[in-house]
């Protein structure tokens, strides 16, 4: 740290990174300040799955960010599409159209893009076999809209990342804790910062914020989540405490979004209270469409196969931390098994399983027995006998007659042996946060601008209501900081060139 910066970027993860790229491709000199220590860097984008949420039209735009598919992959793949047009209407129908349409639009129209300009940064992609799509007779159908994801993940993604912006001069602090925003006649001119219980001051001609949410910091949880979600696991990184949002909203920045929502999921019952980043998604259960999912009370409480998983399972986490006791179970017989990835089989996992389904809910423990009979039971008689199964469409095998219907993938839950796995809420991250113009400026209450202020990632409100599509956050992540960077250095380099 020299003291005095055009750009500073305060965060590690893949906003923060993308704003420090795009700053420095725009001629500002750029420190990146990540609270997080070297091995623990990243943020949340390190823990993540790196898959990115991109308009597409098939093969001819996934090859331009994977130029080596084999013949094999080409032959044995339907891409689909995925138009502008599409994405809108899941950002907007996820959200019961809370979405704000100004920044949403802006992240669908720069999706492609940015993430060619990623693949141009040094970031390599592969398709996302078998998370979005299931071999189904012989080829891979992908369904959803999320094609492609970061090679290695998200650990990955942030390593190519960071070797980008070491080798372009971008100095980098680390185990720095950004406390708050310097103000003075030209609008923000600076953070002040912590760094192992001293603090200084950090000139620069202007900051972006993309320091994530308030996921991490239990306190706030309860306070804007609500009662119980102090209780909730963190998916991810630690360090995410709402930092960003609490130093621009002292510097009088607008509050925006939905603070009280947030993303979640079903998670590892037993999990740590944190994510490990040597194992960042081994606590996820995202097979419960082809499951039953039943509560304490021996009841299913949520229709599982509502749509395809990626459009639900950010909101079915509140779901189940609202049951008795914060937790549900996932059952399955065999038919469905071999669907589920590999977490489900991973090592700490809350599994039982038996011949009978007496058995298994004995085993169960804490779910009521003769309830859970009754529940299989009335399932198993509801469901229409006339539709194909097929994971990879919503196959219409639906249960008719029952007080919560399950809409697709209803196979009966009669065929040994038997499992189950026991999960409660784990957050990924906040909705609610900074109110951003479409060029990644920070609004003050009255929307103007705070002259140097930049944010990006998931500390952005307005983005993101009640639920969220899959592979949505890298991208506005991304797409964002981009802007939010190119945005800053013009301000900064302006700035120098008024005083020269
Ligand atoms: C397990 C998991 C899987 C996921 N999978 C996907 C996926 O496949 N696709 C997808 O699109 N999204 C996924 N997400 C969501 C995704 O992680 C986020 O949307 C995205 O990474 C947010 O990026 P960000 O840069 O805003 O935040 P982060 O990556 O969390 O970065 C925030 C950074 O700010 C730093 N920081 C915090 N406070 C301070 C401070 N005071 N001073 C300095 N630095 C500070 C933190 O250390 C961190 O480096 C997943 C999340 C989790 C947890």
């Amino acid at each position: 740290m020299n003291g005095r910066y055009d750009v500073v970027v305060v965060g590690g993860g893949n906003a923060a990174l993308c704003a420090a790229l795009s700053a420095h491709e725009h001629n500002a000199s750029v420190l990146l300040i990540e609270r997080a220590p070297l091995e623990r860097r990243g943020g949340n984008s390190a823990y993540t799955g790196g898959g990115f949420r991109m308009v597409h039209h098939g093969l001819e735009t996934v090859r331009s960010v994977v130029p080596d598919l084999t013949e094999g992959e080409i032959v044995n793949t339907d891409f689909g599409e995925y138009t502008a047009a599409q994405y809108l209407d899941d950002l907007g129908r996820v959200t019961q159209y809370h979405c704000d349409p100004d920044l949403v639009e802006t992240l669908v129209v720069n999706s492609t893009d940015t993430v060619q300009w990623l693949y141009r940064c040094g970031v390599r992609f592969v398709p996302r076999f078998g998370r979005y799509a299931f071999k189904h007779e012989g080829k891979f159908k992908f369904f959803g809209g999320t094609v492609v994801e970061a090679a290695g993940g998200g650990r990955g993604l942030v390593q190519a990342e960071y070797k980008a912006a070491e080798k372009r001069g971008i100095d980098i602090a680390y185990s720095t804790r950004a406390v708050a925003l310097l103000r003075g006649p030209r609008g923000v001119e600076g953070v002040r910062v912590e760094r192992n219980g001293v603090e200084e001051n950090i000139h620069a001609g202007a900051v972006v914020l993309a320091a994530g949410g308030f996921e991490a910091n239990r306190e706030w949880r309860t306070r804007y989540l609500g009662a119980g979600w102090d209780m909730a696991k963190v998916r991810g990184t630690r360090y995410n405490t709402g930092d960003g949002i609490r130093m621009a909203l002292d510097a009088g920045a607008q509050a925006y979004g939905h603070w009280s929502g947030c993303h979640s999921v079903s998670w590892e019952r037993y999990a740590p209270d944190f994510g490990d980043i040597d194992r960042p998604i081994t606590d996820s259960r995202n097979g419960y469409p082809f499951s039953l999912m039943i509560n304490a009370e021996g009841r299913r409480f949520v229709d599982e196969g509502a749509d395809f998983r990626n459009y639900t399972y950010a909101k079915y986490g509140r779901v189940v931390l609202e049951q008795p006791g914060s937790y549900a179970w996932h059952v399955f017989d065999s038919r469905v098994e071999h669907l589920l990835h590999d977490e489900y089989r991973s090592k700490g996992a809350t599994k039982v399983q038996a011949d009978t389904l007496e058995e298994l809910v004995a085993r169960m423990e804490d779910v009521h027995p003769v309830q859970f009979l009754q529940t299989v039971r009335e399932y198993n008689a509801a469901i229409r006998g006339d539709m194909p199964f097929n994971p990879n469409i919503k196959d219409g095998k639906c249960t008719t007659g029952l007080a919560i219907n399950k809409s697709n993938w209803a196979n009966p839950i009669d065929k040994p042996p038997y499992s189950a796995y026991a999960v409660t809420c784990g957050i990924t991250f906040t909705f609610g946060g900074l109110k951003i113009n479409t060029t990644g400026h920070v609004l003050d209450i009255d929307d103007a601008p705070l002259p140097g202020l930049y944010a990006a990632g998931e500390l952005v409100g307005g983005i993101f209501y009640f639920n969220y599509p899959g592979s949505s956050g890298l991208m506005a992540g991304s797409v964002f900081g981009r802007i939010a960077g190119r945005e800053a250095a013009a301000h900064a380099v302006g700035q120098q060139s008024k005083v020269a």
